[in-house]
């Protein structure tokens, strides 16, 4: 039988233009940032200083440490903040939680942040630890949106120029009412004072576009920028989500069952999955990332890699390397 050439050559353009492969720098305007934890021995700070001089040449918009709910890392955090304004260049976030402090006990941590010159902060009501009664303290804020109300209401003019962050939950917080109300807490925190939230992470690209499109329709402005998670450890990452109410789809069980033993395949395995999602949100007109991190770098790079984010240097070499013909491209 004769194939018939019009109709392969029809569906051959049509998946060229759907996909453009292999991978080409996305497009310009890509923003990442990315989140740290704060280590708690002398060899994991080394880990992190390493991980920092890996992704600092990215030109992140921002980083953020993280901050045990109940002031369980407050030292950490205070540490890892310290450190990175000393030896990097980095705009820096500390993230800040509310459970089980005193409304007085918040606006200490925010006066260490400032004296550190740190203006971002990443508003949270967090979880209690365990040992925690998990419960707001006498005179602490219940809420996230309180907490961006406090920081907003200070009596320093420095309140105005704080950067606040908050989060966001693209498939629900487990413990929220209903999708709605927690939409609506979203709302609020923004009406409060939030400049941007950050989402947990999601592998359910298309959870995240609807989630999108419902803040949109519900009034909500701010920048919404999404988490991602590059998966070092399947296991711990699978264990996680059951907590924080993050969907695992069967077919990443699928792809990463049986890899338990083979790290270095789980994490090529890794950062397919991650690229292909920072592809499909580009896809759908995502400019801005949050990666985390996880103190490792690897997955990172090689994502923001393929999103077209790249060290200057490496930029810089590019455009001396290429021909007359990319120049112009790239001054057009
Ligand atoms: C980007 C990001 C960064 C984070 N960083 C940290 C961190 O550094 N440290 C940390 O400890 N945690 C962190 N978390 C986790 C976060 O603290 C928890 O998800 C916490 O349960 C809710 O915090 P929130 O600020 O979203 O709370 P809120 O905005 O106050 O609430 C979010 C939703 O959860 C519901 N909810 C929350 N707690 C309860 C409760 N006890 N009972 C009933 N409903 C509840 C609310 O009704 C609402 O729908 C982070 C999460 C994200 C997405």
């Amino acid at each position: 039988m004769t194939p018939n050439t019009e109709t392969i050559h029809e569906g051959t353009a049509d998946r060229l233009a759907r996909r453009p492969w292999p991978a080409t720098p996305i497009r310009p305007g890509i923003n990442v940032s990315f989140e740290f934890f704060p280590p708690a021995t002398e060899p994991g700070f080394e880990t992190l200083d390493s991980c920092v001089e890996q992704l600092e040449p990215l030109d992140p918009g921002f980083v953020s440490v993280t901050y045990g709910a109940g002031g369980t890392t407050q030292d950490r955090t205070l540490k890892t903040l310290r450190r990175l304004a000393a030896n990097t260049d980095l705009k820096i976030a500390g993230h800040l939680t509310c459970v089980g402090a005193t409304a007085a006990e918040v606006d200490r941590v925010i006066d260490s942040y400032l004296a550190l010159g740190v203006r971002r902060i990443v508003a949270l009501r967090g979880d209690a630890p365990s040992g925690f009664d998990g419960g707001t303290a006498a005179g602490g804020h219940g809420s996230a949106t309180e907490v961006v109300a406090a920081i907003r209401s200070r009596a320093d003019a420095s309140a105005e120029n704080i950067d606040i962050a908050v989060a966001a939950y693209p498939e629900v917080h487990p413990k929220a009412q209903s999708a709605q109300s927690d939409l609506d807490n979203l709302k609020a925190k923004f009406d409060a004072g939030a400049d941007r939230a950050i989402t947990q992470y999601f592998f359910d690209t298309d959870a995240f576009l609807r989630f999108l499109d419902a803040a949109r329709k519900a009034g909500i402005t701010g920048e919404i920028i999404p988490g991602i998670m590059p998966v070092t450890n399947f296991e711990r990452v699978r264990s996680f989500s059951e907590r924080c109410g993050t969907v695992v789809p069967d077919w990443m069980s699928e792809l990463f069952g049986g890899l338990d033993d083979m790290p270095e395949v789980q994490h090529l395995v890794a950062a397919t999955v991650a690229a292909e999602q920072c592809r499909r949100l580009a896809e759908h007109g995502v400019t801005s990332f949050h990666f985390y991190t996880m103190n490792r770098p690897e997955l990172s790079v090689a994502t923001c890699r393929i999103l077209g984010v790249k060290p200057q240097s490496v930029r810089s070499v590019d455009v001396r390397s290429t021909t007359g013909q990319a120049s112009a491209a790239n001054a057009g």
